[in-house]
């Protein structure tokens, strides 16, 4: 293991006295901006060094006291963290929280004693991802696609990560010798069409490693497209560099997936960082999770769809929240995902809704969902319902009593 990028920050994290936030601000939130933020929580840091993605990374909150301390004593005290998914938010979006002031992207960031939690029905690793790895780093579930796990590392943690079994455990190192496997493994695999970059958070790599990554994959002719899972133009805009999209832009047909989970999510900052993605041809597409008191109701996730649309991001997938250790929660029923997804299709936007699915737990894959739209046959027709709910009906007869052309030349003989 080498370390690629040693933290060389010096600055102290935090000051001592954290100016303690008293929930009663008039602007909805515990702060009116972002800016006032960063002078009442990180007084003396300027906002050249808040909007240096290292600064952001050097600086990240890792202990819960912090976050509580910032957006106000919401439980009863602290909580241990166990041994799994460590806790780590950037300044950034703990910033945004606080502006926001709603409790979901605090569900999102930080523990709480739910985590302890355990159902029968969770596992450590649900999507029986360990079962499909063919080398380490490297989940072939789908034939024509792998999911390549390049780092373990992301600089802030979702309390409902699928991969809390492997991510924040290695600091933010990569394995050379994994990578190499793993590319050596792609290039001896020529129905590998797709390589899905993930992690952990690939954005976090410097440009240089993720360049060198991207290089090597793209040496492989049967490599078609490239995609990149990831968090960053959410949790931490800053890293959208002219510098990054101008490497990344060399490598396409590059694709991205973001992760999205709360319309708060999408600032100035982070709409712009979309914006620079977009702007170097990057298809942008979202990945968001059903989280129980983050964006359970249609309205929350409509706001999203919309949110995302106008930052030029497709939405792509919604998951139910897979049943990781401690996730309840977090898991609303299934009938919720569906709800919500008859509450966007045809009351929006085509382009606004994503695909519902489930990721199967033992190594199915995702299964799509979709409200009972096709409510069966009826001798030649089918039966349909439409967005409101009004049945219609499609001619679709039975093979045998389709007249062909023939039938019609024997009757006219
Ligand atoms: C989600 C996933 C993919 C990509 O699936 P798409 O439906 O093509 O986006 C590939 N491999 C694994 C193991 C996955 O979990």
């Amino acid at each position: 293991m080498i370390e690629i990028e040693a933290c060389t920050e010096q600055e102290p994290p935090l000051p001592k006295d954290i100016p303690c936030a008293d929930g009663t601000s008039a602007f909805g939130g515990l702060y009116p901006s972002l800016r006032a933020f960063r002078e009442h929580v990180f007084p003396g840091v300027t906002e050249s060094r808040w909007n240096d993605w290292r600064w952001q990374i050097a600086n990240r909150v890792l202990d819960v006291d912090t976050v509580e301390k910032v957006l106000g004593y919401s439980r009863a005290g602290s909580m241990p963290l166990g041994k799994g998914l460590p806790m780590a938010v950037t300044p950034y979006y703990l910033g945004v929280a606080a502006v926001a002031g709603s409790t979901a992207l605090r569900r999102c960031i930080e523990p709480t004693i739910h985590e302890f939690v355990m159902d029968p029905s969770e596992a450590e690793d649900p999507l029986g991802e360990e079962g499909h790895t063919a080398v380490p780093g490297i989940v072939h579930r789908y034939p024509d696609r792998v999911l390549f796990l390049v780092t373990d590392y992301c600089s802030t943690y979702c309390r409902y990560c699928t991969r809390s079994r492997l991510v924040g455990k290695g600091g933010r190192r990569h394995d050379t010798r994994k990578w190499k496997r793993g590319i050596e493994y792609i290039r001896a695999n020529p129905a590998v069409r797709d390589v899905l970059l993930s992690g952990g958070d690939p954005l976090t790599m410097p440009d240089d490693r993720l360049d060198w990554l991207l290089t090597e994959l793209r040496t492989i002719p049967h490599v078609e497209i490239i995609r990149i899972g990831s968090k960053v133009p959410a949790v931490l805009p800053q890293r959208i560099t002219p510098e990054l999209t101008a490497m990344l832009r060399k490598h396409h047909p590059l694709f991205i997936s973001l992760h999205f989970a709360h319309p708060d999510e999408l600032t100035a900052q982070t709409v712009r960082a979309c914006a620079m993605l977009a702007d170097a041809g990057i298809p942008l597409g979202s990945q968001t999770v059903l989280l129980k008191g983050v964006n359970d109701e249609v309205e929350t996730m409509k706001r999203l769809m919309h949110g995302l649309l106008k930052a030029r991001v497709r939405p792509y997938y919604l998951y139910q929240c897979d049943p990781i250790p401690g996730s309840a929660h977090f898991r609303t029923r299934v009938e919720k995902g569906l709800e919500i997804i008859q509450g966007l299709r045809g009351h929006t936007s085509g382009y606004a809704v994503p695909s519902y699915v489930i990721d199967a737990p033992g190594g199915g894959g995702k299964i799509p969902l979709l409200p009972e739209y096709y409510v069966g046959r009826d001798k030649g027709n089918v039966l349909l319902r439409n967005y409101e709910g009004r049945l219609f009906t499609y001619p679709d007869p039975e093979p045998s009593a389709v007249i062909t052309g023939a039938a019609l030349t024997e009757n006219a003989q």
